[in-house]
This record gives structure tokens, sequence and C-alpha cells, in this order.
């Protein structure tokens, strides 16, 4: 007599044949997650939510994503963070993760592949091979600056190369440092660090600047920021041990002439896009693409789906503000969910939208 079967949880596929076990070969389990409140993400935004969901007993599972402790874990010192006056990036991170931990968020190392929105309960697939099937789904994706993609600056990276002033510009008392960008970002920037550094030159593409006119106004009166026009950053070069930066070489985009410009800093400020794709076709957006929250709140088009973080922040998109929303987020869902209801059996399914057309007006 024979009989085949697929053993679970291993995904062993098997013959019994007279007695004897034939292992045929194995199959990746197709695992199935229910859960009340699923959080994509795990950034300041992400684990805020997770620490107040489990205070209100919704048993969050929250889904890491590629960058597990999110931008922070690519800075080093964070000054900034109310009640820690210098804290390691990657540490306050993981402090953020163990106390999502401890209070009952399940971390789930996976990477979210593919979200259905168009009907509760939502849909998730991991990259993993596991569907998550929620309520609720709190969206904390955040956001990635824009780098030009040269050897030089990924070398830098936090050790000169930035691309956060509020962060980092601290770190450049009187020091001559450089702006990349021709947009609001760059030139609130290098107004910013005026506070800091005793000469910052703004290198631009263009003779014409992308930002604000008033912002513009303020770049043009400051006397400490020199405007480079017409020029791309070429290099970033500096010392090795220790690692730091010394100068840029930038080039006339017309002409490919080199310039040499000594500094110790220098701040990337090409735009930041939002990591919005798996919501990008469904949710309402703007501002090249950050998701759209009900003001004062965060809810997004779809009832059900909060978003918190840079994800929807084209403004501040600091770790405290997304750890705000974070709360903001949780507290909504969880009020949420117990206007639907989320008992057996009943039908807590919603019609789409609250009347807002899915659009990108960037
Ligand atoms: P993020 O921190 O961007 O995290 C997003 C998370 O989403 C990541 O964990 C990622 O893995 C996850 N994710 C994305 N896609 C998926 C997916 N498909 N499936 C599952 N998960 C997914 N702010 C400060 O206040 N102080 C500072 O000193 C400071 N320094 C900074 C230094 C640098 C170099 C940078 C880049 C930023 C800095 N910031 C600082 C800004 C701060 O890091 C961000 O504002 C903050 O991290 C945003 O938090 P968030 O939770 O919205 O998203
Ligand atoms: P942005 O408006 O997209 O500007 C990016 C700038 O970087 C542009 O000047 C662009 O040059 C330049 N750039 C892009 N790619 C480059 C490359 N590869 N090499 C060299 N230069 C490059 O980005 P942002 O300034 O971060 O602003 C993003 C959004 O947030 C905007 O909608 C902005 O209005 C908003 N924002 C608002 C405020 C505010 O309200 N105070 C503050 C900050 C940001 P070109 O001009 O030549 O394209």
């Amino acid at each position: 007599m024979q009989t085949w079967g697929l053993r679970q949880p291993e995904g062993r596929l098997y013959r019994l044949e007279r007695n004897k076990l034939y292992i045929l070969g194995f199959f990746i389990m197709a695992e199935t997650r229910e859960t009340k409140l699923l959080i994509i993400g795990s950034g300041p935004a992400g684990y805020t939510a997770g620490v107040y969901a489990s205070r209100a007993m919704l048993n969050p599972i929250l889904v890491q994503g590629i960058e597990p402790g999110g931008q922070l874990t690519t800075t080093t010192e964070v000054e900034n963070w109310p009640g820690d006056s210098e804290v390691q990036g990657p540490d306050l991170m993981i402090r953020m993760q163990d106390h999502a931990k401890a209070m009952g968020t399940e971390i789930i190392g996976d990477i979210i592949t593919d979200l259905d929105l168009s009907s509760r309960p939502f849909h998730a697939k991991g990259d993993s091979g596991t569907t998550y099937v929620a309520d609720a789904v709190i969206l904390a994706t955040g956001a990635r600056a824009k780098w030009l993609g040269l050897e030089t600056e990924e070398k830098f990276k936090g050790f000169g190369v930035s691309a956060c002033a509020t962060c980092d510009g601290f770190f450049y008392r009187n020091q001559e440092i450089v702006v990349i960008g021709g947009g609001n970002t760059a030139v609130e920037e290098a107004l910013f660090l005026t506070n800091f550094a005793s000469k910052v030159t703004l290198i631009h593409r263009r003779d014409e600047l992308r930002a604000e006119k008033i912002l513009i106004d303020r770049l043009m009166k400051n006397p400490k920021i020199e405007p480079l026009w017409f020029h791309q950053l070429d290099e970033v070069y500096g010392t090795d041990a220790p690692l730091g930066v010394e100068g840029v070489k930038v080039k006339h985009v017309e002409t490919g002439e080199i310039t040499d410009i000594p500094c110790k800093g220098v701040f990337v400020a090409i735009g930041h896009a939002p990591a919005n794709e798996l919501v990008k076709d469904t949710l309402e957006t703007h501002m090249g693409g950050y998701v759209v929250t009900k003001p004062d709140s965060t809810e997004t088009s779809v009832p059900g789906v909060f978003a918190a973080g840079d994800l929807t922040d084209h403004k501040y998109r600091q770790a405290v503000t997304s750890a705000g929303m974070g709360c903001m987020a949780a507290l909504e869902a969880e009020r949420f969910l117990a206007e639907v209801g989320d008992d057996e059996g009943k039908d807590t399914s919603l019609p789409l939208g609250y009347g807002a057309e899915v659009k990108d007006d960037a």
C-alpha cells in the first residue's frame, strides 16, 4: 500500500510504502497570519505604533522590512531625541524595538511585497511567502533621501556626507560646508547650516532655484552663503583614518571644468522619495508621492488604513515627529477597530475611500 502526504509545518512531501518513508522534497509552507493590526515598517513611527497598539491589547504584528530600525540606523549621533542628549541612531532603534516587543508587539523580519487594500480584512504578502490578513493596517514605510550615487559619496556617508542638516549641522561649527541641490530642502538646509558653519557653498546644476521665492530671498541676503551655479558634485575626498571629508571636486555642467572646494561637510539635498511602492496606486498621494492623511489625523483615503511618519510627511521628517504620528496611528486604529467591531462573524467590510480621489499633484 502507498500513502502520499505533506507534513506540516516543515513542508515535507513524503511517500509511505510498505512501512518505509520516502522523502520526496520540501516545500516552503505558505503561512497565513491573521491579526487585528498589521504595522508595516520598523522606524520610529512603526515601533511607536507597536508600543501604543500593544498597550491597547491589539496584539499587533509589525513587519520590519529591508531596513530594520529605519533611517536612523544609517546615522551615528542623534542629539535631538528627547531624553537623550546623545544617542547612537542604531542603539536608539534597538531600544525602540525592545520596547515595542516588551509591550507585546510581534516583530517579524519580513518585507511586504504586495498589499491588497480593496476590501477588509486587508491582505499583505510577505517576501517569506507568509500572507498577513489584518483588520487594520498602519503604514510606516518612511522615506528615503535621494543620493547622487557617487562612489565617494557612499564612502563618506555618516563621516562628513549627510542628507540631514537638522541632524548633523551641529557637528560643523565654524567649518566650511557645501550643500548640493536647488529645491526647498537645499535652500532651507543651507540657511539652517549658517547657524553653525563659517561658510556654506550651495552647489546647483542650474542657475535657477526651484525653492520658494521667500527662501531664495533669504538665501541671497545671507552673507555666509555663496551659490555656485551650473555645477555638479564630481567627487568627495578626505582622510581614511579617521574617515573624514577634506573637500569636494565639482564639475561645470557645460565646460566640464573641475573646481576644488575645501570643506568638512557635504549635505546632499536633492529630494526625498517616500517609500510608497505598496500604496502609490491605491491611496491618495501628493507632493511627489507622500501619502495624504486627513488633517490632524493619520487616516488615509481607505478606512482602516493609517499612515504615519516620513511616508506622509514632506515637511518635518524627524524621528520625533514620526514617532508622534505612530502614536496617533495606533490610537486611531484602536478607535476604528472598536467602532467597526472585530468580533468573529460580524461583517466589518467597508466601502473604500471617503470621497477623495486617488491623485498625485506633484
Ligand atoms: P523610516 O525610519 O524611514 O523607516 C521606514 C521603515 O519601513 C524601515 O524599517 C523599512 O525597513 C520599512 N519598510 C519600508 N518598506 C517596507 C516594506 N515594503 N515592507 C516592510 N517594511 C518596509 N531625525 C531626527 O529626528 N534626528 C536625527 O538626528 C536624524 N538623523 C538622520 C540622519 C540620516 C542620515 C537620515 C537619513 C535621517 C535622519 N533623521 C533624523 C530623520 C529620521 O531618520 C526620519 O525622520 C525617521 O527615521 C522617519 O521614521 P519613519 O518611521 O517614518 O520611517
Ligand atoms: P525637490 O523640490 O525635488 O528639489 C530637488 C533639487 O535637487 C532640485 O533643485 C534638483 O535640481 C536637484 N537635483 C535633483 N536630482 C539631482 C541630481 N542628480 N544632481 C544634482 N541636483 C539634483 O526636492 P526637495 O527640495 O527635497 O523638496 C521635495 C518636496 O518637499 C517639494 O515638494 C518641496 O516643495 C517640499 N518641501 C517643502 C518645504 C517647505 O514647505 N518649507 C521644505 C522642504 C521641502 P533641478 O531643479 O535642476 O531639477
